[in-house]
């Protein structure tokens, strides 16, 4: 039961209050124009976020999930295609893969960040790889310089999952303007979320772009012709109105996500838990503020019964999914991201979270874990 004292994993509500008018006229003007699929409201945010990213071209498409499908597509992805991704990371990852008729192959994850072990990737590339899709799980940026090159090397496609990253740097460049494509997600609950689905493909590859234009909408290359069987996948105007108003607070707030993290590991030093390691060369942008302990399920349970919402990404790796028994994995194949699922827990963590929140939930971790 919620007492008075509930702290939320992620709380929109109080983002909302923080911007009421903004959100309420971009609603309102995409209603007066009844403009309500494509046209002004989406090549405006198509705009503002490729020039936000350093791209050249971003396609508003319907969710993450869809911006991975239609990424793959782009690259003429498909049956025997190999791609190469992470087991620790959110289903749809590797769900995309699978639905463009691609067999996703796993490659083991860094203890520390979580993220996809460049050397293990160049492990399982076969002949008939295609792409790899590296996550940069929780805000964090994978190592991409190490990951373009084995992909280099080898002449393969690197798909971004960029779907926590919005805003987070890797030497100085974007997340999800590094590889040869990045998809995006504006699930309400990221760091730049719509209120609905909503998703982005970002390139530099004009090529790429038309053909994602194209697949999103049907194939389409006129009214009624069509030059191929796409999708109806588009980014509706009304999340992409809201959307542009939110990008223009996109820094601030992972300032505030930053700055949490920081007193998050001030107040957890000399606890006997794992807080998260940030690469010099990375911005991370805590989507997740995630620690580590063997007494994980226990403190997910003492900080519920205190009215704090924790959250575990993810607890179960893809390769162990029920979906994924025809890949024919056992326990033991990816140990990092086996361990990883049975001891990571995600803490509260939003731009307004207040420094008392956040001693309430370091004060209930410490008595319980020591
Ligand atoms: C959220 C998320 C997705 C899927 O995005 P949707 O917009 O929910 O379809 C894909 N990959 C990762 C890593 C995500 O966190």
């Amino acid at each position: 039961m919620a007492t008075n004292n509930h702290i939320p994993l992620v709380d929109l509500q109080v983002q909302y209050d923080g911007m009421r008018a903004e959100i309420d006229n971009a609603i309102q003007r995409v209603i007066d124009n009844s403009s309500f699929i494509m046209g002004p409201e989406v090549q405006d945010f198509e705009a503002a976020f490729a020039r936000y990213l350093g791209v050249s071209e971003a396609i508003g498409v319907a969710s993450g999930s869809a911006a991975l499908q239609l990424a793959l597509l782009a690259c003429g992805i498909g049956p025997g295609d190999e791609v190469i991704t992470t087991p620790h990371t959110f289903f749809a990852t590797a769900e995309a893969i699978s639905q463009v008729g691609a067999t996703p192959v796993f490659a083991d994850i860094q203890a520390d960040t979580y993220n996809l072990d460049p050397e293990l990737v160049e492990n399982a590339i076969t002949p008939h790889t295609r792409a790899i899709i590296p996550v940069h799980l929780y805000g964090q940026p994978a190592d991409m310089l190490e990951i373009m090159a084995v992909a280099r090397r080898h002449g393969l496609k690197v798909i971004e999952d960029a779907a926590q990253a919005h805003g987070a740097t890797h030497y100085g460049r974007r997340a999800g303007g590094i590889g040869d494509l990045a998809c995006f997600s504006f699930f309400p609950s990221k760091n730049l979320g719509c209120y609905g689905d909503g998703g982005m493909v970002t390139t530099d590859d004009p090529d790429l772009a038309a053909r994602l234009r194209r697949l999103r909408d049907h194939g389409r290359t006129g009214k009624y012709e069509h030059a191929e069987v796409g999708w109806g996948a588009r980014l509706d105007a009304l999340q992409a109105a809201i959307l542009s108003a939110k990008l223009r607070h996109l820094d601030e707030w992972n300032d505030g996500r930053r700055a949490a993290a920081a007193r998050y590991n001030a107040l957890l030093a000399g606890c006997d838990v794992v807080t998260p390691a940030e690469r010099s060369y990375n911005c991370h942008v805590y989507y997740c503020y995630v620690i580590r302990t063997p007494k994980r399920d226990g403190l997910f349970e003492e900080l519920a019964a205190r009215g704090i919402g924790a959250g575990i990404h993810y607890p179960i790796p893809l390769h162990l999914q029920p979906a994924y028994k025809p890949l024919g994995l056992l326990p033991g194949a990816f140990p990092v991201s086996e361990a990883a699922a049975d001891s990571v827990l995600s803490l509260p963590m939003y731009p307004e979270i207040t420094p008392e929140q956040q001693s309430i939930v370091a004060a209930a971790i410490k008595a319980f874990v020591g």
